[in-house]
């Protein structure tokens, strides 16, 4: 029995980790598959104030912070959160490494996944020249071909760091200009030689360049647009938003079309924090920010009902 769970180990999980060991809480964080969540995808970390370096770098830092005050980690992901049977208080989280853990208070940071492209191919081709992570995948795209889709900081940031690796990277945006990415992070794709940006497209599917290669060249896929245009790649990396990962949570919890939750519908001794939670920044920083107020918040709650 745990005073708190915390599902979730990126930046606002391991800063509820910290904040609830220090209170000696008994606290359990139920990691995921994979320590940090999309933090461990992120390669130059540039705008968390104070730190210089890696998403991982950071995310290793927060979990040994975390653990020194007694938080005990476990990778397993959460398949569903109930009120443990015969109590009025208590939480039972049905992991999926087949252990049902229970605790007085809940936090819930499990993050956001990556939105999937529904275009033909997209799913087909996915692992194999289709990727949702620049930073896992660019490596196999050495000297070749690449296409990123979507306009915001995510797509901006991924083409930056393809265009180290790949020789060609053309960035496809459905909108005239970018208008949602950071300014520091347009200028620096508008000064790479070998970055293009293609607006006004969308692709409307994605095929293996099969026996056309001879005819071609030595690419891989063709993507074709809506507009009927063939581009010639050998990778389509895409960057077209999140969305929260709350779907093993109870029905009643309202969500916003991003899955995101919404207002105070979470039962009591149940706390959000970072990308789960509607209408916020999705940062670093206000991953922090959240992950320590929902400890302060479960911490109090703990507090006052013994
Ligand atoms: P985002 O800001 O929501 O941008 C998604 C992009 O994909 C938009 O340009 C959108 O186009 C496009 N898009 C959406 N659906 C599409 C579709 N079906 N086909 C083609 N294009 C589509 O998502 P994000 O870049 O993943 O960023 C998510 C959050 O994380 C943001 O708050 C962002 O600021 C933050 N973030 C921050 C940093 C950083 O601080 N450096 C880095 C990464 C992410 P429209 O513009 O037309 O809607």
């Amino acid at each position: 029995m745990y005073d708190i769970i915390i599902l979730g180990s990126g930046p606002a999980g391991l800063t509820a980790a910290l904040y609830a060991g220090r209170a000696k809480k008994k606290t359990l964080v139920l990691g995921g598959a994979q320590l940090g969540g999309q933090t461990a995808t992120i390669a130059v970390l540039e705008n968390y104030p104070g730190f210089n370096g890696s998403g991982p770098e950071l995310i290793n830092i927060m979990k040994t912070q975390a653990e020194t005050f007694g938080a005990e980690i476990v990778f397993a992901g959460a398949k569903a959160v109930n009120r443990a049977q015969g109590t009025d208080n208590n939480f039972s989280v049905v992991a999926d490494n087949g252990q049902t853990y229970e605790s007085r208070a809940v936090i819930i940071s499990t993050g956001a996944s990556p939105r999937k492209l529904e275009i033909q191919g997209a799913r087909e081709l996915l692992g194999k020249g289709v990727s949702y992570c620049a930073t896992c995948d660019g490596f196999f795209y050495n000297d070749k071909k690449v296409l990123v889709i979507g306009g915001g900081n995510s797509a901006l940031n991924d083409a930056l760091y393809l265009a180290d690796l790949a020789a060609e990277v053309e960035i496809l945006y459905r909108k005239p200009a970018f208008t949602r990415a950071e300014q520091v992070l347009v200028d620096r794709v508008m000064a790479k030689d070998n970055i293009e940006c293609v607006f006004n497209t969308e692709l409307a599917k994605i095929s293996e360049i099969g026996d056309r290669k001879s005819e071609i060249g030595d690419y891989d896929l063709i993507a074709t647009t809506t507009d009927g245009r063939e581009i010639f790649c050998d990778g389509v990396f895409v960057a077209i938003g999140h969305e929260a990962n709350t779907d093993y949570l109870p029905e009643d919890v309202k969500r916003d079309d991003m899955g995101r939750i919404v207002g105070p519908t979470l039962p009591d001794g149940m706390f959000a924090a970072g990308d789960v939670r509607a209408k916020r920044k999705m940062q670093v920083a206000t991953a922090v920010g959240t992950g320590c107020e929902s400890a302060m918040d479960a911490i109090a709650y703990l507090n006052t009902h013994k």
